[in-house]
């Protein structure tokens, strides 16, 4: 054995001590360490013959890394759609890389079981019925490209023939019919061999981001009877808007389509008793997507898939190896996505299930979203500023007079906040999306200041 590795497994007990002690530091600074940064990365360094051990390691990622990281886990990192790791979560992903068991099959390991309670809890979470089934992936972008795969394998089905047989080619003309779709459900497109081009995006409601579900019938029958697929969208990313999924469910008893949902962060308004009702019809869907990593707060990256045609699912996915065996009724994880061998990504999110509960998660969610009205209320009283739509859920998505990039430097410069730009209608402005379990009232008070200050 390397000399350096012998070293480092006789003395494992004190590297790890070494490593939470670390990790603990940096924790418990996370709330005061600048909230982002525009760093210069370190000057690359070449690939070591010998290495310096364990502890040389850490130092010098510490010395060269840790300095540029972003506080992304924190209670006032407010771009994109970010979550942080709830402390159970954290345990979690440890243990999965510490007992690195490969979730792809269940000969030898309960570690897939596991996965599968987890998949069921989430399933029950968001009021999914018995007749979905979950699988993990690493993202909702991967989320929607399953989901998808599965929607182009019943497309294939409605007109007789097999696709992940076949090949695209066998189906003609596809049409996606969407309102408002994330960037990665046309990214899926792309890489389902369907491409960009077949989606035909479908007119909203005035001053919304939801489908217009008139229209979108008006485009179901245009099709003269093909079958489509329809992806709606339970969370868009701007303005947090639903499409009536209940609506838009009812039209399959005229028109053959497949319902693909991305509720991305949006199937987490299941969990509050005042928003509920946005995400009502999620469980009509045939394929739903749902991101962990955000609104659940387990660390990068996780999301779970859910389907209705499990059988389609596998369809797509079989990995044929006569060691792997026929998939049966319970098929292994390595026949449900595109990953073969797989970390046990479930624990994470199982760990945070099981220690704080629905009711803990519905805390979490309940909070994030009365942060976001706090802030959209004080930042409608502030001078030039305007809301470019009401605060729905978890995000405020607002304009003002000055410079937008300018404003998102300022921001992230003073260290006490990060937002993202965006364009809405037009309009450029910023967004602030709340989705940590940090976050405060006390963090949004800071915001406020900090915005104040820089929206010149
Ligand atoms: C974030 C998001 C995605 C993509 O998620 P990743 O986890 O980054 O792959 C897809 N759809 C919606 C609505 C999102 O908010």
């Amino acid at each position: 054995m390397d000399p350096l590795l012998a070293g480092d497994l006789a003395a494992l007990p004190e590297l790890l001590q070494a490593t939470r002690d670390y990790a603990t530091r940096l924790l418990a600074g996370l709330g005061e360490r600048p909230v982002a940064r525009t760093p210069e990365a370190p000057s690359p360094a070449t690939l070591p013959a010998h290495g310096v051990g364990a502890a040389g390691a850490l130092d010098l990622f510490d010395k060269r890394w840790a300095p540029g990281f972003s506080a992304s886990a924190g209670p006032r990192y407010l771009g994109f759609v970010t979550g942080g790791a709830t402390p159970a979560s954290l345990a979690g992903d440890w243990l999965t890389g510490a007992l690195d068991q490969n979730g792809s099959n269940r000969s030898g390991s309960t570690a897939a079981d596991l996965e599968d309670e987890t998949a069921g809890w989430l399933r029950d979470m968001f009021g999914l019925g018995d007749g979905f089934t979950g699988a993990f992936v690493s993202g909702a972008t991967m989320s929607n490209v399953v989901g998808l795969a599965i929607a182009r394998e019943w497309l294939g089905e409605q007109l007789g023939v097999s696709i992940a047989q076949q090949g695209v080619g066998a189906l003609g003309e596809v049409t996606v019919l969407s309102g408002t779709p994330h960037s990665s459900t046309v990214k899926a497109l792309a890489m389902l061999g369907i491409g960009r081009d077949a989606l035909r995006l479908v007119p909203t409601l005035p001053d919304r981001e939801a489908v217009d579900v008139a229209a979108l019938e008006a485009a179901l029958r245009d099709l003269g009877g093909r079958p489509a697929i329809v992806v709606a969208n339970a969370g868009t990313v701007n303005t947090v808007d639903f499409d009536d999924l209940r609506a838009i469910a009812a039209l399959r008893s005229e028109y053959p389509f497949w319902l693909h949902t991305d509720a991305a962060f949006g199937a987490f308004a299941a969990l509050s008793p005042e928003h509920a009702h946005l995400v009502d019809g999620l469980d009509a869907s045939d394929s739903v997507c749902v991101d962990l990593h955000k609104w659940l707060n387990v660390p990068y990256d996780s999301a779970v898939q859910f389907t209705r045609r499990r059988d389609l699912q596998v369809r797509v996915f079989q990995n044929a190896a006569s060691y792997l065996g026929e998939p049966g009724p319970r098929p292994d994880h390595v026949h449900l996505t595109p990953e073969n061998s797989r970390r046990l990504r479930a624990l994470a999110a199982w760990f945070t299930l099981t220690a704080y509960g629905t009711e803990g998660h519905r805390e979490i969610v309940r909070r994030d979203i009365a942060a976001a009205h706090r802030l959209g209320a004080r930042l409608a009283a502030l001078p030039g500023v305007r809301l470019l739509s009401p605060v729905r859920l978890n995000v405020v998505c607002f304009t003002f007079p000055g410079d937008v990039a300018a404003a998102v430097r300022a921001i992230a410069d003073a260290g006490e906040a990060f937002l993202t730009p965006t364009v809405y209608r037009g309009v450029p402005g910023l967004r602030a999306a709340f989705s940590n379990w940090r976050t405060t009232e006390a963090d949004v008070d800071r915001v406020v200041e900090t915005l104040r200050e820089h929206l010149a």
